[in-house]
């Protein structure tokens, strides 16, 4: 009995079943492939389950068959935790490059993803599927108990006429004339927010006046470079994260 381990730690997987001393878990096939081909795991080998509710457990490997395999949780070893209240709109470039976003963006501790076509987005499909694959990998590798929300991909004036009025929208404006991020963030530390990106040509003008109409935006500056899309969405979670998030905090 051995505990499965990669780089960064204990092996963790995240299932939807409910998590509790002696539940057992049946995998996905494509878990149970990375488990028993990949891993080269045995009966009795140990790993962590998480599920977004129930908290994180100690688990092991009970059964394989070519029927099924299954996990059996022993002990709870963490309380459910779950990230700061920070959403994430951006306008998808390129096919890998979106997926490289959602996996910084889940491991930097974004709660929710929203796909935001403008005027000036050149890549109009999103694939839901590889878009959460991504997600859940990035929340294994990186210790968070739950998985950010992928939302349907949004016209920017649909996301603009649903987004709750009580959340501010720091809106990344590289028209150079909006106020330094971390000042603006640090104004907004204790309410929910969400942060804006535009796609790599930026935002036409109207769509600028259209989002600065709003009474929730925070348009900001990310400084006098302008920044890829990929490159400006991640900096300014991360200034979020150090300036309003959990990053005074450390550990659980
Ligand atoms: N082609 C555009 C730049 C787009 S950069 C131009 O030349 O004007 C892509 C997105 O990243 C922008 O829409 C904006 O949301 C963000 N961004 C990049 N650099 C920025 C900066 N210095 N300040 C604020 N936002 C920035």
């Amino acid at each position: 009995m051995a505990d499965l381990t990669y780089p960064g730690g204990r092996l963790r997987l995240f299932v939807d079943a409910a998590l509790a001393e002696g539940a057992q878990v049946e995998t996905s096939p494509s878990q149970a492939h990375y488990l028993v081909h990949v891993m080269r795991a045995r009966l009795g080998d140990q790993m962590a389950l998480f599920n977004g509710r129930d908290g994180e457990w100690l688990a092991h490997l009970a059964e394989f068959s070519r029927r099924q395999t299954v996990l059996r949780c022993t002990e709870r070893i963490a309380p459910q935790t779950v990230v700061p209240d920070l959403w994430f709109a951006f306008a998808p470039v390129k096919k890998t490059a979106a997926e490289y976003v959602v996996q910084k963006a889940t491991e930097l501790g974004v709660r929710r993803l929203i796909p935001v076509i403008t005027r000036r987005t050149i890549v109009r499909k999103v694939n839901p599927e590889r878009l959460a694959a991504n997600a859940i990998e990035a929340a294994e590798q990186s210790g968070r108990r739950e998985v950010p929300v992928i939302a349907e991909v949004l016209a920017l004036e649909a996301m603009l006429a649903r987004w709750p009025q009580e959340r501010a929208l720091v809106f990344c404006d590289e028209a150079g004339d909006a106020p330094p991020i971390a000042d603006a963030v640090m104004a907004l530390r204790g309410r929910p927010s969400g942060v804006l990106i535009g796609p790599e040509g930026g935002f036409e003008p109207t769509e600028r006046a259209a989002i600065r109409a709003k009474g929730f935006a925070c348009p900001v500056s990310l400084g006098s470079r302008i920044l890829r899309a990929d490159t400006a969405g991640l900096a300014a979670l991360a200034v979020w994260q150090a300036v309003a998030g959990d990053w005074r905090v450390t550990g659980a």
